[in-house]
């Protein structure tokens, strides 16, 4: 891609808190702006299509896939896809952005693969996995299924905390978005 901006990327096992963390970063800082994703899981109902995802159907998102529109795509969870638009990275760049990602363990690798040291790569980690599941629970979005299989990726994307530029452990709340917005501003310090 010409002319690189800067990226922002935050990983971790589902209900480890990274949209939290993303929306308050996204409203203390004017410079920054979120990667909406494409995905074909179906939208939950405090959800906004073009704000949280692009909601589109397997059809759509395969004809995407095919036309190249996608610098990383992932089926997350069975039969659920995910991915991030090569055009909405631009799109933002254009704004004079730092474009800021929630994506998997993997894609999160993939996209640090791609931009290098244009990304801060942060991983997001529960305090313990007894208070994510907690967390998971109380947010009430999931099915038994999709609990369950969030749990399940869940103890393996753990082990990847260590791949990543910083790890932030979500415990309380307050401290975890003071050091979300420690990081960035250091980040972006050393790049503007
Ligand atoms: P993710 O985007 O990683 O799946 P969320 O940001 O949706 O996670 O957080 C999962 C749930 O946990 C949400 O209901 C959120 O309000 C809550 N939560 C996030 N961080 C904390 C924290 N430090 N302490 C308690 N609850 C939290
Ligand atoms: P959720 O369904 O809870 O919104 O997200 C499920 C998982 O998909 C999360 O780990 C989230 O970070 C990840 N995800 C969201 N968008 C993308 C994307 O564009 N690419 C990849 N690889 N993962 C994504």
């Amino acid at each position: 891609m010409k002319n690189p901006g800067t990226l922002l990327l935050f990983c971790g096992p589902s209900g480890s808190g990274k949209t939290t963390i993303v929306r308050h970063l996204l409203t203390v800082r004017n410079d920054l702006a979120f990667s909406v994703s494409a995905t074909t899981r179906p939208k939950r109902e405090n959800e906004i299509h073009g704000k949280d995802y692009y909601f589109i159907s397997v059809d759509e998102f395969k004809k995407k896939i095919d036309a190249g529109e996608f610098i990383e795509w992932e089926q997350v969870y069975q039969g659920l896809y995910y991915g991030t638009l090569q055009e909405e990275i631009e799109r933002l760049w254009k704004e004079n952005k730092t474009v800021v990602f929630d994506v998997d363990v993997q894609g999160g690798q993939r996209i640090k693969n791609i931009f290098g040291d244009r990304v801060l790569a942060v991983f997001v980690m529960p305090p313990d996995i007894h208070e994510l599941h907690r967390r998971l629970r109380a947010r009430n979005s999931e099915t038994p299924e999709s609990f369950g299989a969030r749990i399940a990726k869940s103890e393996k994307e753990l082990g990847y905390a260590d791949r990543f530029d910083k790890v932030i452990v979500n415990d309380i709340l307050e401290k975890s978005l003071e050091e979300a917005e420690r990081l960035a501003a250091e980040f972006l310090d050393t790049k503007h």
